[in-house]
């Protein structure tokens, strides 16, 4: 039987979630128009009042936030609350440019863990279990919005935070988790670590995975639930929005609900900025339609998806996003051909090898080169360099015939790649270096 944090809501008919929202929306923009110079500034320049703006489908009106604008602001231009009213402070891990603020306020801190207890418990969590979180702890989001949300489940949570694999493998085996929370490269690598101490998952009890925080294949998926003995459901946010439980996997694993009661979604054309139909990949759009410290409206993540309003055999009725295949700032352009790390993803594990790799773009003579390192796995026979050589081509013609571009691929030994306590670097382009 299917469980829900919050029942009334995750299934609620859409006439219901379309009234929360337009309500919740009319009165976000006139605070926002009030209280933050940006949004003022922006919507006058536009030509728009809070009154034109009437329901959900008046959104299109608005004008969009980017990240830029986060920055030009740092670090307290975009709160809408005085700063007694703020209770938390976090900030981006800054992975792509100088870092940003982003603060709660109490009511703040509430919807974010129901956002998160709601994931915890479409995985099956609940007060039985015992929660292992392995994201990092501090100002990224995922360690502590993860805790929060396993005490409002009322589950046992470990707060282990990452790093000393070591140690992860302990506490795994002897305290006994049930619901491990890590970003998925991570959660690989504490698979590999369990292997090498010479343990498997039947030392392990756990039965789900909550894995998020960066882009994972449905390949990769498959890997940690053989690897693991659990079950793998994906969750996204970003620190902009709230954190991690903006959107999450029910168990029919295809696609992610997104909390739309708290966050609109729409996708857009890139670079007309124009709204797509449902089913239509794009740039994916959030607007904040509750948070009170910092609601964002209209943000360009960058991220690419689509979204789906077939029902769900779940019972929710929230809209579903599709796992985002990676960032357009994470796209590649080799040569002229457009491509995600996550598709060379899949091919390498369709392949046969590893998700320990990592993807070097360089250009020489202007033209762009691509190398793929890939690990091969510890079961896989490497014996001869004749061999290697042979698998070698053979991946190379994989990834020209599925992907249309030319790579030059280099099989590494088990743990040569360096692994991350948090969000995996796969691709290295030195062409960013020389512009
Ligand atoms: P930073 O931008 O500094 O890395 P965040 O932790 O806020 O900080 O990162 C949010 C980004 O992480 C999202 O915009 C998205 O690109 C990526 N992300 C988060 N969750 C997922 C997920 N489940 N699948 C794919 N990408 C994800
Ligand atoms: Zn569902």
């Amino acid at each position: 039987m299917e469980h829900y944090y919050q029942r009334e809501i995750e299934t609620a008919p859409r006439e219901q979630i379309r009234a929360l929202q337009n309500e919740r929306l009319l009165a976000t923009v006139r605070r926002v128009y009030e209280r933050v110079p940006l949004y003022r500034g922006r919507m006058q320049a536009a030509g728009v009042t809070p009154d034109d703006i009437q329901s959900v489908d008046d959104l299109k009106k608005l004008p969009f936030t980017y990240k830029q604008d986060l920055r030009d602001t740092y670090p307290y231009g975009m709160f809408a609350v005085p700063m007694k009213d703020v209770v938390r402070l976090h900030a981006s891990s800054g992975t792509t440019g100088k870092q940003i603020v982003v603060g709660y306020t109490a009511n703040d801190m509430e919807v974010w863990s129901d956002c998160c207890a709601r994931s915890i418990v479409a995985a099956g969590g609940s007060a039985e279990d015992i929660v292992h979180v392995s994201y990092g702890y501090g100002l990224f989001t995922g360690g502590l919005g993860m805790d929060a949300a396993s005490k409002k489940v009322g589950a046992a949570t470990i707060p282990v935070s990452s790093g000393n694999t070591q140690r992860q493998i302990t506490i795994l085996k002897d305290f006994r988790s049930t619901i491990l929370c890590s970003t998925p490269s991570y959660a690989l690598h504490l698979a590999e670590a369990l292997r090498e101490s010479g343990a498997s998952k039947k030392d392990l009890s756990l039965k789900a995975g909550i894995f998020g925080a960066e882009p994972w294949t449905n390949e990769m998926r498959r890997e940690l639930e053989e690897q693991l003995g659990l079950k793998a459901f994906d969750i996204y946010g970003l620190t902009e929005i709230i954190g991690p439980g903006v959107a999450f996997e029910c168990g029919e694993q295809t696609g992610m609900h997104v909390n739309e009661d708290h966050f609109l979604i729409e996708i857009i054309d890139p670079d007309t900025g124009e709204v797509l139909p449902e089913g239509t990949q794009g740039e994916i759009v959030f607007s904040c339609i509750t948070k009170e410290a910092f609601p964002i409206l209209r943000y360009r993540t960058r991220d690419i998806g689509l979204i789906t309003r077939k029902p769900c055999p779940c019972g929710r009725t929230l809209v579903k996003m599709t796992k985002p295949r990676g960032r357009t700032d994470d796209m590649l352009i080799i040569r002229g051909v457009n491509v995600f790390p996550s598709q060379i993803e899949t091919v390498l594990l369709e392949q046969g090898y590893t998700a320990n790799y990592r993807i070097i773009v360089d250009r020489s003579q202007n033209l762009d080169s691509v190398d793929v390192e890939v690990e091969i796995g510890s079961e896989l026979p490497s014996d001869t360099v004749k061999g290697l050589d042979r698998q070698e081509k053979a991946l190379e013609e994989a990834l020209r015939s599925l992907l249309g571009i030319s790579a030059k691929v280099k099989l590494l030994e088990p743990n040569t790649i360096e692994r991350s306590q948090g969000k995996a670097v796969r691709v290295v382009d030195k062409r960013k270096l020389l512009d």
